[in-house]
């Protein structure tokens, strides 16, 4: 158990779906020495088959007992999809085949494959939004659980999740073991890693580089136990900051504030359905479960009150005039 929790509060109404966190992710972590094939952080178009492929069809976490589930070991090729690269240097040189821009292999799946696809038919009732996913450094971590090395580990000081590559064996138990596949294996030192939540970048009072990147300002960081976070404010005092996929039991520290809107639908001539809405209310409850309709509550009627009187401490904090207003970290 550690002493103090870091969370990260993502609000799903303004991601973009740009990717700057993910290529901010990359460039840090993970664009070298084995890591190629990873995103600790990616961003996925939700209803999508996500990253890995199905990847919330793969077991692990615990059910209502506190009982490890078992899990399955993703397919680098099927399920992660293989990095490739492009003929830039014949199509910069003016060599033979310079016309034609091509991946050096022909791949049949990649992150973001169906990107922007979502559900629904166009233009009369289809939907999607950006799903942005990190390890969720949870409370119960099911890769901690699963380790028969005890090779992964809390830090007393923050709850990052951080993997002992000196006592990692790269059994894989942990990627089994956790539900959201947010641990990789490298198999150039044949050991398991995972998100560090930057914590050198912590350390030194900065958020991570994906917080920072943000162009959406949809990241706020701070401690769960500092009330006057952020964090704590969307997640304890207004309780509209949801955990994904809590019934996995690993009481994850990433928090999401669901989307609000969603356009109505269009009837057989084109003509606006009033009153009916294109994202289902059940795909949110599959994500953030029946919590998702208390913080909807609470979030219309503070937009509602913010549109009337001007006030409102949550739309303010949502609004995020300042980025450097996101992040609450040297106050220990
Ligand atoms: Fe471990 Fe997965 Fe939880 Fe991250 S999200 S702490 S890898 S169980
Ligand atoms: Fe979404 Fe921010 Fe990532 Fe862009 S940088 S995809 S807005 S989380």
């Amino acid at each position: 158990m550690s002493k103090r929790q870091l969370a990260m509060v993502m609000d799903l109404n303004k991601c973009i779906g740009c990717q700057t966190c993910t290529v901010a992710c990359k460039t840090q972590w993970t664009n070298r020495n084995g890591r190629e094939y990873m995103y600790w952080n990616n961003v996925e178009t939700y209803p999508g088959t996500g990253y890995p492929k199905n990847w919330m069809e793969l077991g692990g976490g615990f059910d209502a007992a506190g009982d490890l589930q078992p899990g399955v070991i993703p397919n680098l090729e099927a399920d992660y999809g293989v990095p490739w690269d492009y003929n830039y240097e014949s199509l910069m040189g003016g060599m033979a085949d310079s016309n034609t821009f091509h991946p050096h292999v022909s791949p049949t799946w990649g992150p973001n494959w169906d990107e922007d696809q979502g559900a629904g038919a166009f233009p009369q009732d289809n939907y999607f939004f950006y799903l942005p996913r990190i390890c969720n450094h949870c409370t119960n971590p099911g890769c901690l659980s699963a380790c028969p090395r005890d090779a992964i580990f809390k830090r007393e000081e923050d709850g990052v999740v951080l993997v002992d590559l000196d006592r990692c064996q790269g059994y894989r138990y942990c990627i089994a073991g956790c539900p959201y596949k947010k641990i990789y294996f490298n198999p150039k030192i044949s050991k398991s890693e995972k998100c560090i939540l930057c914590f050198p970048r912590i350390e030194q009072g900065l958020p991570p580089a994906c917080a920072q990147q943000c162009v959406g300002r949809i990241r706020f960081v701070g401690f769960l136990d500092d009330e006057e976070s952020q964090v704590y404010k969307l997640v304890h005092k207004y309780k509209v900051a949801i955990g994904l996929r809590s019934d996995y039991g690993t009481q994850p520290n990433v928090y999401y504030i669901p989307p609000t809107e969603s356009p109505a639908k269009f009837d057989a001539e084109g003509k606006i359905i009033e009153g009916s809405t294109r994202l289902p209310i059940e795909e949110l409850e599959k994500l953030f479960g029946p919590a998702v309709h208390d913080s909807i509550k609470t979030l219309k009627a503070e937009m509602k009150k913010r549109k009337e009187t001007g006030v409102s401490e949550l739309m303010d904090l949502l609004i995020a005039y300042q980025h450097s207003d996101m992040f609450r970290l040297d106050n220990n």
